[in-house]
């Protein structure tokens, strides 16, 4: 989301002339989006802002713009550990950018208002980011609370963008080369937009809708949560050829004491019943998840029931954290895990998670995977594409398949990807959803 909100921010910025370099030694504006999730992500912007800082001593007409949910959540606090940045401003005021940095000729400028307007009216049409697998933001926002979580906070209450106006940047999306489209969200299935005549649209329509598209061959979204799973939406995955059979349900944690103190809304048996159902429409789907260790009160047979989870489910690949308390969330008050019990929990977890992803990408060796190609691979004759799951496949073949479906018979798993040889011409897949 990050990535995609960056793209939109430098449209902003292309729209009133800028042009983007890749050294800040030769940037007039430097802008910095920032992730608020878990501390280390949150104290990474103040040592990224000290190296800034002397770019800013050289060239003292330098503009230091600092955004994203840092900003929202303790804008503040930067200016005041960092009293060189020129403007902060919140996650939905980027399309004012231009305007917030002219008003730093005269002074500080700082800017974490939720506005009326939505952002996505007054934006720019994208020219940057997009390329063969491509973002589109189609909700934003969370009403869960999750009791360790602060994107309710710092992203604000849930919104959705209207059909038509996606529709319309997954079309420009796909007539600049787009192939793929990842359709993003904090609470991405909550989605539920307006579509023609007033009618409300739910992520499943949306994702039949899109897959009608002329050209665009693969769709993803992320990050579902497992309360919002609709029906149609799971059946979505068993009509739609384009949609992967790759899905991230992030499960947390696999204790219900643990579940029901986070907030979550589900339970164990609840989440279990709802990975039986999705692969029950597509036998093949595989699925990723987010884990938190270490929550407040997580005791050792919490921690068990949530290897017992990840064992029974079986992840092709997972993020997992330890706790970060977070200033302002009600998990932050309870009486904390202590460190080395998060990070020995966090070893024992990864080391279960890295040896299911290990044997799920073994598992591709003599399969035959159709890879939508991105660009040349590192070796001369040879290009680089994605399989279903998101991995990386290295292949021998002519340029010509790069924005293309072709079927690659995989032959080895290098460990940080695969390889494999091509078995036939680009295909293209035909939709076959009927709403
Ligand atoms: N909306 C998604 C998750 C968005 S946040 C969902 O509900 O599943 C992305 C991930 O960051 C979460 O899934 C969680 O695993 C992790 N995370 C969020 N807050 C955290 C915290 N305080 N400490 C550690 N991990 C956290
Ligand atoms: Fe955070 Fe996701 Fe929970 Fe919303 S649903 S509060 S984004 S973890």
């Amino acid at each position: 989301m990050n990535v995609y909100d960056s793209a939109r921010m430098a449209d902003s910025l292309v729209a009133e002339g800028y042009r983007r370099v890749e050294d800040p030694g030769d940037a007039n504006i430097v802008v910095l989006n920032t992730c608020h999730i878990r501390e280390k992500a949150a104290e990474k912007v103040y040592s990224e802002l000290g190296r800034l800082r002397r770019y800013k001593e050289r060239e003292p007409s330098l503009i230091i713009a600092v955004g994203g949910c840092v900003a929202q959540a303790e804008g503040a606090e930067v200016q005041r550990r960092a009293p060189f940045v020129d403007v902060v401003f919140g996650p939905q005021m980027y399309h004012r950018l231009p305007e917030l940095i002219k008003r730093a000729a005269v002074g500080k400028v700082r800017d974490t208002e939720f506005p009326v307007e939505s952002k996505f009216d007054h934006l720019p049409e994208e020219s940057s980011g997009g390329g063969i697998s491509a973002y589109l933001s189609v909700q934003e926002g969370c009403d869960k609370f999750c009791t360790f979580c602060v994107v309710p906070y710092t992203r604000g209450a849930e919104f959705s963008r209207p059909v038509a106006e996606i529709l319309a940047e997954a079309r420009r999306l796909i007539n600049r080369g787009a192939r793929e489209i990842t359709l993003l969200g904090q609470n991405v299935n909550a989605f539920h937009g307006e579509g023609p005549r007033g009618t409300d649209w739910s992520l499943g329509r949306l994702i039949c809708a899109l897959a009608e598209l002329d050209g665009l061959w693969r769709i993803r979204y992320t990050t579902s949560h497992p309360r919002d799973m609709a029906d149609d939406l799971i059946a979505a995955h068993g009509l739609v050829p384009q949609l992967m059979p790759f899905l991230h349900l992030p499960a947390q944690s696999g204790s219900d004491r643990i579940l029901a103190a986070m907030n979550r809304r589900h339970d164990r048996a609840s989440y279990l019943r709802l990975v039986e159902r999705l692969i029950a429409a597509r036998e093949d789907l595989a699925l990723s998840g987010d884990f938190i260790v270490g929550f407040p009160g997580e005791t050792d047979e919490d921690f068990d029931a949530t290897l017992s989870l990840v064992r029974q489910v079986g992840y092709a690949q997972a993020y997992s954290f330890r706790y970060s308390t977070r200033p302002g969330t009600p998990a932050a008050e309870k009486p904390q895990v202590r460190e080395v019990v998060k990070a020995e929990r966090l070893r024992a977890l990864q080391s279960i998670l890295d040896m299911q992803q290990e044997d799920f990408n073994a598992a591709m060796v003599g399969r035959v995977v159709p890879v939508l190609f991105e660009g040349a691979g590192r070796h001369p004759g040879q290009q680089r594409g994605k399989s279903p799951y998101g991995q990386m496949v290295h292949v021998a073949a002519p340029d010509t398949v790069v924005g293309r479906v072709a079927n690659v018979r995989i032959s080895e798993d290098r460990g940080h990807g695969l390889a494999g040889t091509l078995q036939e011409a680009a295909m293209v897949p035909t939709t076959r959803c009927v709403a």
